[in-house]
């Protein structure tokens, strides 16, 4: 009789830690044992590849609902395709919420529709208008359902909350035991530039770069930490683009202060100058924060290496270029702040890091392993469940070629999006297999999942994002006023 369900034999384990020869032995959907020789009632042989972590997405927009009806094009069942094409098991979406109603009704919406996901899932919940109610009944009932992270936009029309806003939603994180994750631009600066943009006739995609300099990602960045180190709420930052707000978030570290850090691949390949192709093209490249130059990039790298970001979520937010919903949706000529932003990237995020970072020999695999699967799944309460290869863990793995030689075209993505930013890019290193719950959900590109079978992650109390009782005079004013 086998010993286990199936065994992956022959390949080098990564995990965040360390790098070794060894079989995986799992069981009832679960690593059951990591050891020489394992005996199964099936086997994969990994000779060659390396063994690591499913990866997990802590960032992307799959399927969100949208004001006004309907939802996002790319669906959950397209999204999971996505993903296990690109190595990924697990993902946190959002929920939202619309100015003027609750939060409950949009997520008992976005809940249904996440039915019909085949990678694992647990949602941040957007908080867009901090009434009393939404403050008092909405978040708490939120949390409860296992909903643990709150993400805020401190710029967008109509998303942006004011300081005073922001100050509230941090009370209620910091009194339910929820993280707080922020969008960090600054809202009037980038309104008062982009006024000035179109008065001057400056409406080309190009001009979305010129409307957010890196000065009001560091403004903002600033402010976020500093407002969330008055109230004593961990928070991460995401999608940190530059040196000068990576450096406001090694400030606070350093002073003890619970921010984390997180960037995405778009920011390590793509540039400003992806935005001026000719004509409308720039709109493909478009997202927020602006990609910016090799310098930028340079510093995200010695940010990564010192630990200042910690995670490399997609942000994938995808918005087909051609069709009448997408980029074009205010046509061809359409002003920039007229063009959706975003860029997508579920299957590519992880062969781009891959590539650039280990390949380029910027990092390690276990760096790449922590950066796309353990600490994400750590700072959202996923670990030890997800984001790790060890006895009673969920068997989500992903056989990874670091040889292999790919040309990055958007078929190889199978996302509903009709283009990648990253079209004819080559990279080296490619997942061969994905592995969900011990179930093969990819091999060779090919994706087989029923749609249905993701599992929905409640995210319980944890101790990492636990405030750390610092606050100015001793006084929690969160517990008394909200
Ligand atoms: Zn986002």
């Amino acid at each position: 009789m086998s010993d286990f369900d199936l065994v992956i034999r022959g390949g080098t384990v990564v995990t965040a830690s360390e790098q070794f020869r060894a079989d995986v032995g799992i069981s009832g959907g679960r690593i059951a044992a990591v050891g020489a020789k394992l005996d199964g009632a099936a086997s994969i042989d990994a000779g060659g590849l390396l063994v690591m972590p499913g990866g997990v997405d802590s960032h992307c927009h799959i399927e969100q609902l949208q004001a006004g009806g309907g939802a996002d094009e790319e669906t959950f069942e397209t999204g999971s395709t996505a993903c296990f094409a690109g190595g990924t098991t697990s993902v946190v979406t959002f929920s939202t919420q619309f100015k003027g109603g609750g939060i409950l009704g949009p997520l008992a919406e976005y809940r249904q529709r996440a039915r019909k996901a085949m990678v694992d899932y647990a949602f941040h919940q957007i908080v867009t208008d901090p009434t009393d109610e939404v403050i008092r009944h909405d978040i708490p009932q939120a949390v409860a359902s296992g909903v643990r992270s709150l993400k805020v936009f401190l710029t967008y029309d109509p998303l942006h909350l004011n300081d005073k806003q922001y100050l509230r939603v941090l009370g209620a994180a910091r009194r339910l035991g929820a993280l707080v994750t922020v969008h960090c631009e600054n809202y009037d600066a980038i309104g008062w530039r982009t006024a000035g943009l179109l008065a001057a006739g400056r409406t080309a995609p190009m001009y979305h770069t010129w409307s957010r300099p890196e000065i009001v990602e560091r403004e903002a960045t600033h402010r976020a930490i500093a407002l969330a180190e008055l109230v004593d709420t961990p928070i991460q930052v995401f999608h940190v683009s530059c040196a000068a707000a990576a450096e406001e978030i090694a400030r606070a570290q350093a002073r003890g202060v619970k921010v984390w850090g997180e960037t995405c691949p778009q920011y390590f390949v793509l540039s400003a100058a992806d935005l001026d192709r000719p004509g409308f093209e720039g709109a493909k490249f478009m997202c927020s924060p602006a990609p910016r130059d090799a310098a930028a990039t340079a510093a995200l790298w010695d940010a990564i290496r010192l630990g200042t970001l910690d995670v490399v979520s997609s942000d994938h937010s995808g918005w087909s270029y051609g069709g009448t919903r997408g980029k074009q949706v205010n046509g061809i000529d359409a002003s920039f702040p007229d063009v959706p932003n975003g860029v997508p990237g579920l299957a590519s995020r992880l062969a781009i890091l891959f590539s650039e970072g280990v390949g380029a020999g910027r990092i390690s695999a276990s760096d790449f392993v922590r950066l796309t699967s353990t600490q994400p799944a750590k700072i959202f309460g996923l670990h030890p469940r997800k984001g790790s290869i060890m006895p009673g863990a969920d068997a989500d793995i992903v056989l990874w070629d670091p040889t292999k030689k790919v040309t990055i075209s958007n078929d190889l993505m199978q996302h509903a999006i009709d283009y990648t930013p990253y079209e004819g890019r080559e990279v080296t290193g490619w997942p061969v297999a994905t592995i969900r719950r011990g179930e093969v959900v990819m091999r060779d590109g090919v994706v087989q999942a029923p749609p249905g079978s993701g599992e929905y992650l409640a995210v319980a109390p944890y101790d990492l994002i636990r405030p750390r009782g610092v606050l100015p005079n001793g006084f929690d004013a969160s517990a008394f006023a909200d």
